[in-house]
Order: C-alpha cells, then sequence, then structure tokens
C-alpha cells in the first residue's frame, strides 16, 4: 500500500518521502546526514529522487544520496546536471507501482515542475497554503497560470508544498483583511486552528484544494475560479490578474 511520510529539516522545509512497503522515493531532498538518518531508522530502501525546482534548499541532499544509494533523478530542465532524466509537462513516471504526471508549473522559477499521482499533487514551491510561491526568475503571469493549471484538477487533491509558511501565509490575510469569498472569520478561526498545530509540532500540511479555495487568495483569483464564482469581490474596476499582481507584490513587501 502507498503511503507518505516527511521529514522536517533545515528551518521550515518539508522534504515527502512516497513509500511502497519498504521501498521509497524522496521528493527534493537537502539535509543528506538527516535523510538518512530517517531512512536507516525506518528500514526504508530508496528507489528515485523527484526534483521540483533548481533551489539550493531543494537540491543540496541530491548528490550525495545519488552516490549512497544509486539511483535515477528526475528533474526539470533547470536541474540537469543532477538528472538522468530531464522531465517536463505530461511526462509519465511509473515507480513504486504509483503513476506520477509531470505538470509543468513555472513562475516561482523558470522550469518548475509538480508530480500528480491522483489525489496527490507534490507542487514544490508554486502553492503554499493560503499563499504562493515568489517570483524569482520567471513571471507573474506563469505563476498566475500555473496556479490556474492546479485549480484545474479536482477538489480532492491533496497537496504537499515544501516549506511550512501557513502561519505567515493567514497574518497577511487577516492583517489586509483580504478576504475575496467575505469569509475572514472561516480564516481567523483556520489561523486558530494552525497555532494549535504548530504548539503541538504538527505540520499543517498537506493541504488540500478544496481548503485553498476558501482560503487562498491567490487560488481564488485565478481564471477557473474567478469565473465560475460569482461570490467573488475584488476592488471596482480591477480584474482578478490585476488584483492577483497587487497581492504577490504586498506579500513581497510583507
Ligand atoms: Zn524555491
Amino acid at each position: 500500500m502507498l503511503k507518505i511520510m516527511v521529514i522536517r529539516t533545515l528551518i521550515d522545509n518539508y522534504v515527502w518521502l512516497v513509500l511502497n512497503n519498504n521501498k521509497c522515493l524522496i521528493i527534493d531532498p537537502n539535509d543528506e546526514k538527516l535523510i538518512i538518518k530517517f531512512l536507516k531508522f525506518y528500514k526504508l530502501h530508496l528507489v528515485a529522487i523527484l526534483v521540483t525546482h533548481n533551489h539550493y534548499d531543494h537540491t543540496s541532499g541530491i548528490s550525495i544520496l545519488k552516490n549512497i544509494y544509486q539511483v535515477p533523478v528526475y528533474g526539470p530542465k533547470e536541474t540537469k546536471y543532477f538528472n538522468d532524466y530531464t522531465i517536463e509537462q505530461n511526462n509519465i513516471i511509473n515507480i513504486l507501482q504509483c503513476k506520477f504526471i509531470v505538470l509543468s508549473l513555472p513562475g516561482h522559477t523558470k522550469y518548475h515542475i509538480g508530480y500528480y499521482c491522483n489525489p496527490w499533487l507534490f507542487c514544490g514551491d508554486t502553492l503554499f497554503s493560503a499563499g504562493c510561491g515568489r517570483i524569482f526568475n520567471s513571471s507573474i503571469e506563469n505563476m498566475f497560470n500555473s496556479l490556474d493549471k492546479i485549480n484545474k484538477l479536482p477538489s480532492n487533491t491533496i497537496i504537499f508544498p515544501s516549506h511550512e509558511y501557513t502561519i505567515k501565509n493567514l497574518d497577511f490575510i487577516i492583517s489586509n483583511n483580504i478576504s475575496l469569498l467575505n469569509n475572514i472569520f472561516i480564516i481567523k478561526y483556520y489561523k486558530n486552528i494552525v497555532k494549535r498545530m504548530y504548539l503541538n509540532k504538527v505540520p499543517s500540511i498537506p493541504t488540500s484544494l478544496y481548503l485553498e479555495r476558501i482560503i487562498n487568495p491567490f487560488i481564488q483569483c485565478t481564471n477557473s475560479f474567478y469565473y465560475k464564482n460569482k461570490f467573488i469581490k475584488l476592488p471596482n474596476n480591477i480584474s482578478n490578474f490585476d488584483y492577483f499582481k497587487i497581492l504577490r507584490s504586498k506579500k513581497d513587501n510583507f
């Protein structure tokens, strides 16, 4: 049976593992010492490394793990020096009896990808709970379209971002009173739940697309949500994409 485990690394990173009995693959490995310890402790046999994008906190563990375990690395164009297989939109990877469909998700970086294995989406730094990734060497249009692509997946999609940013994102929403569905009370209520999770050292993610459509203004701005949802309220005379841009730049300075 397939199962997911997580290793919390660095300051706020999550390294996700997909397991089939004692075999596993790992996504975006960084702190290799911690990961090796974890694999030994749970007697796990690593079979592959999947990478979402070329940022150090997602790639720094690859070389050593690849060397020790002699496993293939799958990644986008931008991590080609690590890759055995360079992959792109709609490529399919069959590992551990799991079919991963590659989604091109540029925006945070130019060639960022995600891995979708129904109902799971490993989205790297594209979507966070109650927020989205910063724009580095790509464009705001790309980020908007990538979130829109995610938003076309079924609402029961379970989303595995790579960072624990939920409280900061909820603080941003609440302190700016951003409530496109007029539901700030729900967002405040959810923040209390997440706060209790933090106190008990419980990750606030994975999240679901269903929840993000209720609390996440970046997802709410995307076309596939905005045009279907008559309850959405934006400031007058502003398009959903322009509002998305304003939100992202406000968040950059928060
Ligand atoms: Zn990143």
